[in-house]
């Protein structure tokens, strides 16, 4: 008898939710199982007292990874999500020296650069970013887009003719601080645009020039999301029960069954069995690789190495009343100590003495008015960079209370004034990260991208386990929530291709 191919995905990440969609639209019969209580996984909210806030991504890019998602299920994302861009795409501080912000406008943005770092630096920023758009265009089809990871394959797309000249224009033996100190001369610029680096939980001393095409990214369009990015999951996720797939929360996924070496289903925490033509698995890969869903298929993958895992964080939600400093939706600030910030994370292992702080104060919009408005109490998320030793080191009390107050103390030499309400700031550590996201390490990211190498490092939607498909940040093209998502739609057209070269049952 014919049946519609049955296909099991195990998490409601953004790439699994992503999978999920594409596959229902076309025609799958998709049952979604995820161990939370709610889609989104990294991209999920906290509450305190009342409120609810974003805990996790803030930064949304890429916009039209959703819009082509929504439109594969004929559906549109503006008319289920309000999204405004962002007039000012962070604000950067720094002690005593003030701000410096970056525009949607990139003519605003260079003369503010000039003004902020002398004449000259503004004209260097538009080389700057002409470059990033240079490497942005080259590798959106040739690698972001495309499903094959491998670099033989790429050299060629991009090498056009059979030369080199494409690939080595990309600069990829250059770190990105190495190629931002030709850039600029003010290091407080090699700062801004270093941080790009830990968008992909990377130190922009150890990651690849390549990575400066995440500028071009923001420079096409920072979103704001009405209501907090975790709504982007929750619509997505509505969207694909819309398409007729089954969405199943508390519910963990414990063995990917195989017979004959193929996937054949899966066996739940209940003791439960589903029964799939095809399972997309959206954890974290290092939980596969590592034999969390059974040794039958550990060797599926390669699980990452603790050396090469990317970066963690600690931080914290609050709801504070905020003076001092006019805070916008995303604003940076940085330590005096950047190296060494990077040092303590990655060779000593320890939470950074001098950490760079990320604030996403929810409640505010990106323009100068919505600075100057008058917030009674901000929904706020600090962010630190840390290290991914969540499992096998907990940060305790005093060790969280001593980065906290070296947070505050940046925050007041910057002129920031932070005084949490009543309830208590909710602070998540790696212990906390590795437990939702296991054998991680707290690790937000996968594999680190450092070297030219590592972003071919990253497994592709196909496992080798015949029936075992990849999805979500630790696969390619990497981390981020559009990122991940494509690699969801990835994972779905490799299952449809299988499938389809199978043939009906
Ligand atoms: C604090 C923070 C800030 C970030 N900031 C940004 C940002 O500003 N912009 C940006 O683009 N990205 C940002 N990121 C990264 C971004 O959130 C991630 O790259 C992306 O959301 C990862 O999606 P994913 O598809 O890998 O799934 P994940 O979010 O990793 O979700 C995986 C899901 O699988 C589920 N699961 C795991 N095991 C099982 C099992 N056995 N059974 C059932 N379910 C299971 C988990 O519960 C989880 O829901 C940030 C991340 C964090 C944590």
């Amino acid at each position: 008898m014919q049946h519609r191919n049955r296909v099991t995905v195990i998490g409601a990440g953004i790439g699994g939710v992503a999978a999920a969609v594409a596959l229902a639209a076309r025609g799958c019969d998709v049952t979604l199982l995820e161990r939370g209580a709610t889609p989104g996984g990294k991209m999920r909210e906290v509450a305190i007292g009342d409120t609810r806030i974003d805990a996790g991504p803030t930064v949304l890019t890429m916009r039209w990874v959703f819009d082509e998602l929504f439109d594969l299920a004929g559906a549109s994302l503006e008319a289920e999500l309000d999204f405004t861009a962002a007039e000012i795409l962070a604000r950067h501080a720094w002690d005593d020296s003030g701000y410096l912000d970056l525009f949607a406008d990139m003519e605003q943005s260079a003369a503010a650069i000039d003004a902020f770092s002398g004449r000259g630096e503004g004209k260097r920023f538009l080389a700057f970013m002409a470059e990033a758009r240079d490497i942005h265009r080259t590798l959106k089809d040739s690698f972001i887009r495309n499903s094959k990871t491998n670099l033989l394959g790429l050299t060629g797309r991009v090498g056009r003719e059979g030369n080199l000249g494409g690939w080595l224009r990309l600069n990829p033996y250059a770190s990105l601080w190495q190629a931002l100190g030709k850039h600029f001369r003010d290091p407080r610029l090699q700062q801004l645009f270093g941080r790009y680096a830990t968008y992909a939980g990377s130190s922009p001393f150890l990651a690849p020039a390549t990575l400066m095409l995440i500028a071009h990214v923001e420079q096409e369009g920072v979103w704001l999301v009405e209501g907090g990015m975790h709504r982007l999951a929750v619509t997505l996720a509505r969207l694909a029960e819309r398409l007729g797939a089954t969405i199943r929360y508390g519910a963990e996924v414990t063995e990917i069954l195989t017979t004959r070496g193929c996937t054949v289903g899966v066996r739940l925490g209940d003791g439960s069995r589903i029964d799939a033509d095809a399972v997309v698995l959206n954890a974290d890969v290092s939980a596969l690789g590592s034999g969390l869903f059974g040794k039958d298929v550990a060797h599926a993958v390669q699980p990452t190495a603790r050396a090469h895992r990317s970066m963690s964080a600690l931080t914290w939600n609050m709801v504070a009343h905020t003076s001092g400093f006019p805070l916008v939706r995303h604003s940076v600030f940085f330590s005096d100590r950047y190296p060494a910030e990077f040092d303590d994370i990655f060779k000593h292992s320890r939470l950074p003495q001098g950490p760079t702080v990320y604030i996403c104060a929810q409640d505010r919009g990106t323009d100068h008015a919505a600075a100057a408005a008058r917030v009674e109490q901000d929904r706020l998320l600090l962010l630190v960079n840390a290290p991914p030793i969540g499992d096998r080191h907990e940060f305790g009390p005093e060790e969280i209370a001593r980065s906290y107050a070296a947070v505050l103390a940046l925050l007041e030499r910057c002129g920031l004034t932070l005084q949490s309400g009543s309830d208590a700031p909710v602070a998540t550590s790696p212990r906390q990260f590795d437990r939702l996201f296991p054998a991680t390490g707290g690790a937000l990211y996968g594999r680190a991208s450092h070297g030219w190498q590592a972003s071919f490092s990253r497994p592709g939607a196909r496992s080798k386990v015949p029936g075992l498909y990849l999805a979500g940040g630790s696969t390619h093209p990497g981390a981020g929530v559009p990122m991940a998502a494509l690699s969801g739609r990835q994972a779905a057209n490799a299952v449809l291709e299988d499938l389809g070269k199978r043939g009906p049952h």
